[in-house]
């Protein structure tokens, strides 16, 4: 696999590690190459990049991080402010979730919905979130869309597809209260109508259709955010992981296996992939969960028409640890769920199984059908399901965006963008509970492991069983 072009050449890159488990090791490498996705396998060459940090240098803002959080982070940082933030990365650039993902923009953040906005915050605050997200969806929708870069948008909304009937009162409940409380225009679809003019999903008993949703070609978007960071005078640094971290006189001194980057400001995206020894403001705040992903090869025609594959539009279903599946621009299908618990145990193929058996239940017709990429990432789930874009000491410049639960493709590119507005000192409206507190922590943080395994049942039995 190659890794992008930087100006200065970089040292031969270190294999990928399947294993890797961000509650295990130390940090998530030095100069690995890239997971091997269907995305990084047809993004093409990526694009040059700034080499490994060589030396000890100064930066008005440093980036730890560049997935598409720390890239649009320096994107705004430079369009809306003025300011050329010096982004590092330990791997390839977007080596984390960002080159491993769904692909699938919906206008959502976190994990929670609608209903459960109201629940936790008020009416009221609800509807700012709502309308933070509204704007979060035409800031990507203009940065994708900006003509400075292709990553094959496939556009046109998003179905939230019933796996079973009772899921459906569900669904006819937050469709209601999309349209009469937020004025959004959801709809909902009988299963007849979701199999005739949309895809046949077997599995299906209706679905809620969202007029905002789009598929992306998730390798071709990071590299696309790359070039523009890069265009716009950011300079980004693979190769080059921050493996320590002293404060001095409000000076932070982040320490790169080629030299120390001296800086005022720090703006912290590396999401799940969040070292334990990074910050102390940033431990055991997140909770990296693995979720997989295949790629089938391109159905023939006869599969298509068997599963009625006439849409394109990104299509998740309503379980707990739910499916998130399309149709690929070049008739691959595209199916992602949760894996292992363990980076460990990540290899084990009963995980591949169980997507296998995910997508068969919903496409019989697929049964025989090649996969020709498998991969998994860790997804960065906070333990309030939200994202937190936070400075979280005000004497010190550092900030931190993360927590998407697995719902970051959209939302990243405006908590960059917020990200941004607080270094620059220009957050003081941010008046959402994502702006102002804190990721929370977990009091019983060794134990998260346990616990996740006792809720998998759970979930399997509230999805399937009950
Ligand atoms: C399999 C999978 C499927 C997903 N599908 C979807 C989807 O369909 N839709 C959706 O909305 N979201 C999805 N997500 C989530 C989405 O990909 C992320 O929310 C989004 O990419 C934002 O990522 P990020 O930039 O915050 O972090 P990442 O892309 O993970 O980037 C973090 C980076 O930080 C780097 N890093 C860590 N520590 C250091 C250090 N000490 N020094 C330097 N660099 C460091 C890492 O190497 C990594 O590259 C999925 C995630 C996975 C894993």
């Amino acid at each position: 696999m190659m890794n992008a072009q930087p100006d200065t050449p970089s040292a031969t890159l270190n294999a990928y590690d399947p294993r890797y488990d961000p509650l295990v090791d130390a940090g998530p490498g030095h100069n690995r190459d890239y997971a091997p996705t269907y995305w990084i396998a047809t993004a093409g060459t990526p694009p040059k990049d700034d080499g490994p940090i060589t030396q000890d240098v100064d930066a008005d803002v440093v980036v730890i991080g560049s997935g598409y959080t720390g890239l649009a982070c320096a994107i705004f940082l430079a369009q809306e402010h003025g300011i050329k933030a010096t982004v590092l990365e330990a791997n390839c650039v977007s080596w984390g979730c960002s080159t491993r993902n769904g692909g699938q923009a919906q206008i959502s953040s976190g994990r929670l919905k609608r209903s459960q906005w109201i629940k936790r915050w008020g009416l009221e605050t609800a509807r700012k979130m709502h309308a933070e997200v509204s704007e979060a969806f035409d800031v990507f929708r203009a940065l994708i869309l900006s003509g400075k870069f292709d990553c094959e948008p496939q556009r046109g909304g998003h179905l939230y597809i019933a796996h079973r009937p009772k899921a459906m009162s569900m669904l006819e409940a937050e469709c209601r209260l999309l349209n009469e409380t937020f004025s959004y225009k959801a709809e909902m679809l009988d299963a007849e109508t979701l199999r005739r003019e949309y895809v046949y999903d077997a599995e299906a008993s209706g679905a809620m259709y969202e007029p905002d949703g789009i598929g992306v070609h998730a390798g071709k978007m990071a590299f696309g955010y790359l070039s523009l960071a890069r265009e716009l005078g950011a300079t980004v640094h693979p190769s080059s992981p921050v493996m320590g971290w002293e404060t001095h006189n409000g000076v932070h001194y982040l320490g790169t296996p080629g030299g120390t980057v001296r800086t005022r400001a720090v703006a912290i995206a590396t999401g799940g992939y969040t070292p334990p020894g990074l910050h102390p403001r940033v431990k055991s705040r997140i909770m990296p969960i693995l979720s997989n992903s295949i790629v089938t090869r391109p159905m023939s025609q006869e599969e298509k028409t068997a599963c009625n594959f006439k849409t394109n539009l990104v299509l998740t279903d309503t379980r707990t640890l739910r499916h998130y599946y399309r149709q690929l621009p070049d008739d691959r299908v595209q199916i992602g769920s949760r894996s292992a618990i363990t980076g460990a145990d990540a290899e084990n193929p009963k995980h591949l199984q169980l997507l296998l058996a995910g997508l068969y239940r919903k496409f019989p017709a697929l049964k025989d059908i090649d996969v020709e990429y498998s991969w998994w990432g860790w997804v960065d789930v906070s333990h309030d399901m939200m994202p937190h874009i936070f400075q979280p000491d005000p004497s010190q410049a550092v900030y931190y965006a993360i927590g998407y639960g697995g719902n970051g493709v959209m939302y990243s590119a405006q908590a960059g963008r917020r990200m941004a507005q607080k270094i620059a000192g220009k957050g003081q409206e941010l008046d959402l509970p994502i702006f102002t507190s804190p990721l929370p922590g977990h009091i019983l943080a060794p134990f998260r492991r346990l616990g996740q395994r006792l809720l998998y049942r759970w979930y399997y039995l509230l999805d399937e069983v009950m």
